[in-house]
């Protein structure tokens, strides 16, 4: 018989899930060990890494009940080899550790990072199929080899480790025979204990560009340009952030108290004042050269020739010019032109975190329409605990100029109809697709503006489908609304509901 006890996982979306019992393993070994004895009670095993889905769903399973394994206490580097950039890590190892790591022992790596800040696991990231602009930025498409534990208490690792060639399990992802460790991303086939992750080298050079649009009208001419950059450029050129002016705003400004309460967005004129303080455009485009140097210079002369018909403003931030900007920056604090200062600032510990330095800078965003943020400690940022308000919507979309217009319209139309700000980014995940990224922010004290948020997702959610519009990657609300699982594979899952 199962426990009847209900222990309650608060997250981000305010959805009301409990399970009915906790395992937090100090180690794989105590896992190994135990698991088997722990998940007989229960029908339904959810894992998490660290349990920072924020905006997803964070630690709580799609369905209630059953039994958490949360291996967050299992947190050790099992090992890493120098020369080609293999790091194998146990799963409550986090972005922040495996950076400090890289800077003791290998400083030439660049650890992976993304916008959910340093405190992120970084298998958890890479079994949901999570990104980042740095390379790898599709983090499990890094993933070469993993073990598992299934329902049934057997152990699964690849091919070659299976015939004692462990080793090479780790230098190719493929193995010999059937390729099965895709089956353990975004399922709930089985606990998942140590993964091996491919490094990205620090680069010689590195440089960050921004390009302000002038109109809005440039958004196509820019969207087929990123698009040729993509196909000629190679690895040199990182993944392309495409942002609208109240999506960079969102990173800027507070969210007035008087408009939380009152549930309003922020008004064109508002917003106007807003760009004008910032010197914000209609779209940001932001990305960056890393490579040999060389190559870099060559890369960034190919890419303005890319964008020359566009009209622009154009900073590029770098390793040379960094001090430069730094010193602007206290002098426009000085001058009182706090704003140039606090974009500057942005924007150098956005370099840090390009550069494998994961920090909070993006994390700030979910609490945007959380009254109590002026006491929160900037570096302590816990979404789930802090009572943020998020949702994401993060539907791919088709890599070419009137794809992009007929989203960005659909996405503008569906913000005014809720009375949302329409807060959009676009990341390149190739030459072929953006994958889009759009946080629903709300007032989570506030059951009413829940209730709005709710509404909106599921608009963008169902709407967006039929424009031809899907997220990547669901949140653990909206993952029993659809059916992906295949009937060929009679799979014995360890949670039949996560993207059930
Ligand atoms: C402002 C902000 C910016 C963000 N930016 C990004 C971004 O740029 N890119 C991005 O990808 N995400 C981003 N996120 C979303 C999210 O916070 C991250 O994806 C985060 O890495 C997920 O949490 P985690 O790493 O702790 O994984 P977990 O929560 O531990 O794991 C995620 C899921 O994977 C499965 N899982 C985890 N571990 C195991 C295991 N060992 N065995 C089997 N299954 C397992 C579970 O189902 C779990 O629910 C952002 C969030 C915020 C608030």
């Amino acid at each position: 018989m199962a426990p009847k006890e209900n222990i309650i996982l608060p997250n981000t979306l305010g959805a009301i899930r409990s399970v009915n019992e906790i395992f937090r393993p100090e180690s794989s070994e105590a896992l190994f060990e135990m698991l088997p004895a722990a998940m007989r009670p229960h029908s339904q095993v959810s894992v998490i890494s660290r349990g920072n889905n924020w905006g997803y769903g964070c630690s709580a399973p799609a369905k209630s009940g059953g039994l958490l394994i949360d291996l967050s206490r299992c947190r050790e580097i099992r090992s890493f080899d120098r020369d080609h950039g293999i790091v194998t890590l146990e799963p409550g190892v986090s972005y922040g550790e495996l950076a400090k790591f890289l800077e003791e022992h290998g400083d030439e790596w660049r650890a992976p990072v993304h916008g959910g800040g340093p405190d992120c696991s970084v298998v958890g990231n890479a079994l949901e199929r999570g990104y980042g602009l740095t390379p790898h930025t599709d983090h499990f498409g890094a993933v070469m080899s993993l073990k598992a534990i299934l329902k049934s208490g057997e152990i699964y690792t690849g091919s070659l480790t299976k015939l004692g060639a462990g080793h090479l399990d780790k230098l190719y992802r493929y193995g010999v025979g059937p390729y099965y460790d895709g089956l353990f991303s975004q399922s709930g086939l089985g606990v998942v204990t140590e993964v091996t992750f491919r490094l990205a080298k620090k680069p010689e050079f590195l440089e960050m560009f921004y390009f302000s649009l002038d109109a809005d009208e440039d958004l196509e001419a820019a969207v087929a340009a990123i698009k040729k950059s993509k196909q000629e450029l190679g690895n040199v050129l990182g993944g392309i952030n495409l942002m609208n002016r109240e999506r960079c705003l969102s990173m800027m400004i507070d969210y007035p108290n008087s408009k939380i309460q009152s549930l309003e967005p922020l008004s064109e004129s508002e917003l106007d004042k807003f760009a004008r303080q910032y010197k914000l455009t209609s779209w940001l485009i932001v990305g960056t050269i890393g490579g040999q140097k060389t190559i870099a210079h060559a890369t960034k002369k190919q890419l303005l020739k890319n964008f020359k018909r566009i009209k622009k403003r154009t900073v590029f931030f770098n390793t040379g010019n960094r001090k430069l900007f730094l010193a602007l920056a206290q002098f426009c604090q000085f001058m009182g032109f706090s704003q140039i200062a606090r974009s500057i600032d942005t924007v150098d510990r956005a370099f840090d975190v390009l550069n494998g330095k994961p920090n909070n800078v993006a994390l700030q965003l979910a609490y945007w329409k959380n009254l109590a943020r002026p006491h929160t400690n900037q570096n302590e940022l816990h979404p789930t605990r802090d009572g943020c308000g998020l949702i994401w919507y993060a539907p791919l979309v088709e890599m070419k100029p009137a794809s992009v217009s007929r989203y960005t319209d659909f996405v503008k139309q569906a913000s005014i109809k809720f009375g949302f700000n329409n807060l959009v980014t676009l990341t390149t995940i190739d030459d072929l697709c953006f994958d889009s990224t759009i946080p629903i922010l709300f007032d989570r004290s506030n059951p009413e503006d829940q209730k709005r948020a709710r509404l909106f997702y599921d608009y963008l959610l169902h709407e967006g489908l039929k424009l031809g519009f899907f997220p990547y990657r669901l949140s653990i609300e909206s993952q029993e609304k659809f059916d992906f699982q295949t009937d060929l594979f009679k799979l014995d899952l360890a949670n039949p509901s996560r993207y059930r």
